[in-house]
């Protein structure tokens, strides 16, 4: 099947007694024994549940890895994750990560006597000068957050497993309709369903994919001890936006791309990050490791007091954090996803008062176009 087919029928297992078209809502927590040697299929929530297990065989086939696992949100999917780490460990991860990831890394990891090097991982050789005999594991983002900083994946897995290391690869911004981290090596998927996977913006989740069995059966393993799985209904309802996915998926990228290049002609924006942009610095290696560039645009623009204006005119834009979803988002980094990052490494790396981030959304493009126009005045 090809992957639009399996958006919708990736786990055909799911025939009941009643014939629904869609996986039942399985509400509950406790599964009722066949017999006392009997085993059964499911026996408690926390470890299986139907619902949520339909949703996981779904995201397990369009990552291609060997299983997944569906949780609360993206941070419990990444503290899961990370318990693989055992304590004593070094970790390099890219220094443009998520807010959230950076918070847990800097604390709950540190705390476990994990040590990272924050680097630029676009930057092969960097990566590899920063290794060392207790490290385990490369953690990535590709395009990064906000800074679209693109890492070759099938590269930077080869320095992994030259050294024994685990690759982690965050593949939320582009999903798996665009890239494919294990196939291009990496050995643990991470999303945050949250965003385009769920793609509309009301249901928090997470998803850990694993490659093989050996790393599925022990994220089963913290996942059954730790809990934080994805209820029933939310399940449901990330399956249903899984079905629309694609075409989600390519709307947002054709918007993406009149949006970025309109905005590059617009003299009032100074720079403008998106990694479907030919001259930015990631676009080559993007194209070659993914089949689009995703909805997500970082622009600095001419002063503080525009940015401010910006947010506080856009009328179809919604000022608001979180992405991937089909309105169309504009948030201020500084404020918002990194207000806990030191005040001068942010500002080195660009993200100041004039700097902002666009989810775009699957609006009518010439609406989002206007909207910014009026907005930028
Ligand atoms: C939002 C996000 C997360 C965290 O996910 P939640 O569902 O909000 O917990 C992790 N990684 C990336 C890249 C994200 O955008």
């Amino acid at each position: 099947m090809e992957f639009e087919t399996l958006c919708l029928h990736a786990d055909l297992n799911i025939k009941d007694e009643w014939g629904t078209l869609n996986q039942a809502i399985c509400q509950s927590a406790t599964f009722v024994h066949k017999g006392v040697d009997e085993v059964s299929l499911y026996s408690y929530s926390r470890l299986s549940n139907p619902t949520r297990r339909h949703l996981e065989n779904t995201v397990r086939k369009l990552e291609e890895g060997y299983d997944a696992y569906a949780f609360s949100s993206g941070m419990t999917a990444i503290t899961v994750a990370m318990l693989l780490i055992e304590k004593n460990s070094h970790v390099i991860a890219t220094d443009d990560l998520y807010g959230g990831a950076l918070r847990l890394f800097n604390n709950v990891s540190k705390d476990r006597q994990i040590e990272f090097d924050f680097v630029d991982t676009s930057n092969l050789e960097l990566v590899k000068s920063k290794i060392r005999s207790n490290t385990k594991l490369i953690y990535i983002e590709t395009p990064s957050n906000p800074l679209m900083q693109v890492t070759d994946i099938k590269e930077i897995a080869k320095i992994a497993h030259e050294n024994n290391l685990l690759l982690f690869v965050d593949n939320t911004f582009l999903t798996p309709y665009y890239q494919k981290p294990l196939n291009l090596g990496a050995d643990i998927v991470i999303h945050s369903g949250t965003k385009y996977l769920g793609g509309h913006n009301d249901t928090l989740s997470g998803f850990v994919v694993a490659k093989n069995k050996e790393l599925a059966d022990k994220v089963l393993f913290y996942s059954k001890t730790i809990g934080g799985q994805l209820s029933p209904f939310d399940s449901f309802l990330i399956e249903r936006g899984i079905k629309t996915l694609p075409i989600r998926m390519d709307r947002i990228n054709e918007n993406a791309i009149k949006i970025a290049s309109w905005l590059k002609e617009n003299p009032k924006i100074k720079k403008v990050y998106y990694v479907g942009l030919n001259d930015f610095k990631g676009y080559e290696i993007n194209k070659k490791q993914s089949k689009g560039f995703g909805g997500m645009i970082s622009i600095e623009v001419e002063s503080e007091s525009l940015a401010k204006k910006i947010l506080k005119d856009v009328k179809i834009f919604q000022y608001a954090e979180s992405l991937g979803g089909v309105d169309s988002l504009i948030t201020y980094p500084m404020l918002q996803t990194h207000a806990d990052v030191k005040k001068e490494d942010r500002e080195k790396r660009g993200i100041n008062e004039r700097f902002l981030r666009i989810s775009v959304g699957i609006e009518n493009v010439n609406d989002l176009i206007l909207d910014l126009k009026q907005a930028i005045g």
